[in-house]
């Protein structure tokens, strides 16, 4: 890997961005993160030497939102195994993010783990009798590992605002309570949601952490095994065809990586056996994927030739 030839990439398209007027709009249906200023942009990449370039806002931690929900995945099926797939699909849902009418279609099991109702039930997945914050700390512990860095924590505002506005979240939880779709008090598991949501990260934090699915399961190529190969890569082939709420597809088309969006305006990308790269501006798109964000993932793709879709070398 060219690491000259990323840096470049990476130091020109944040200069791109912080220059674009054209910025999106910062999520407002989460009273704290209607404040953030949608003038910022960062990026960061870790490449298979461990190398972590970065560029614009990548040490100023945003809040990860729906991206957490790809180390929730990893930990349920770290928990459940294959058992977790009786309680949640693995279709693309093509409704946005928060949407109830396919659950009662499809009798309380949500299509997949990214949309809000396959995440909460994937959260329920990983609390034990209830017990918020044990399973919190699981949580929090597994992204400090592998991020490696302990000082990831909680932003408790971001997770009260959630908590007292999160109206349609405890509609879509008790909802699949009714089903024995999640096992805990629909409460609980909404506790551990909204403030595993609530998680604060930078750019280089969540590059480092998103290592693992980058390398099959490891940190890096000769690095400890953290989760079998093939579960990282099938959290890849989730990201990629779940990972953008019902812009998906478009994700898929335009970047053709593995990614996982949230409403902070972050996404995480993976590509597979090169880099973890992580990108955050507030500002998101019509179907709440970060404008900027995605447009950058685009450019940097484009100039570096990466796509799961490209011819590997013979
Ligand atoms: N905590 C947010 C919610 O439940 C997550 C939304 C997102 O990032 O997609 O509404």
């Amino acid at each position: 890997m060219e690491h000259e030839k990323l840096r470049t990439a990476i130091t020109e398209i944040a200069a791109d961005m912080a220059a674009e007027t054209d910025r999106g709009r910062v999520a407002t249906y989460i009273p704290e993160l209607a404040d953030v200023d949608p003038g910022q942009f960062g990026i960061a990449a870790v490449t298979a030497d461990g190398t972590l370039l970065s560029a614009g806002d990548a040490n100023t931690c945003f809040s990860i939102q729906s991206v957490s929900k790809v180390f929730t995945l990893t930990l349920a099926l770290e928990a459940l195994d294959d058992a977790l797939w009786d309680r949640v699909g693995r279709e693309p849902s093509g409704d946005p993010f928060n949407s109830i009418i396919q659950l009662e279609a499809e009798k309380g099991r949500p299509r997949n783990p990214f949309i809000n109702a396959g995440a909460i039930a994937v959260t329920d997945a990983i609390l034990d009798d209830d017990n918020a914050e044990e399973a919190l700390d699981k949580i929090l512990d597994f992204l400090r590992n592998v991020s490696g860095d302990n000082s990831i924590a909680i932003d408790d505002s971001v997770a009260r605002s959630e908590a007292a506005t999160g109206f349609r979240n405890y509609a879509l939880a008790n909802f699949m309570r009714s089903w024995s779709v999640i096992e805990n008090a629909p409460d609980r598991a909404l506790d551990v949601y909204f403030n595993h949501c609530a998680i604060a990260m930078s750019c280089r934090q969540l590059a480092n952490a998103g290592r693992y699915l980058a390398w099959d399961g490891k940190l890096g190529p000769n690095a400890e095994r953290l989760i079998p190969e093939q579960r990282a890569r099938r959290i890849n082939a989730l990201m990629l065809t779940c990972g953008h709420y019902d812009g998906s597809g478009e994700f898929a088309f335009r970047v053709g990586l593995p990614g996982k969006s949230g409403v902070g305006g972050g996404i995480l990308a993976i590509v597979p056996g090169q880099a973890s790269i992580a990108v955050w501006s507030p500002g998101l798109n019509a179907v709440g994927n970060s404008k900027l964000g995605s447009l950058a993932l685009e450019r940097l793709a484009e100039r570096m030739g990466w796509s799961v879709f490209a011819r590997g070398e013979a």
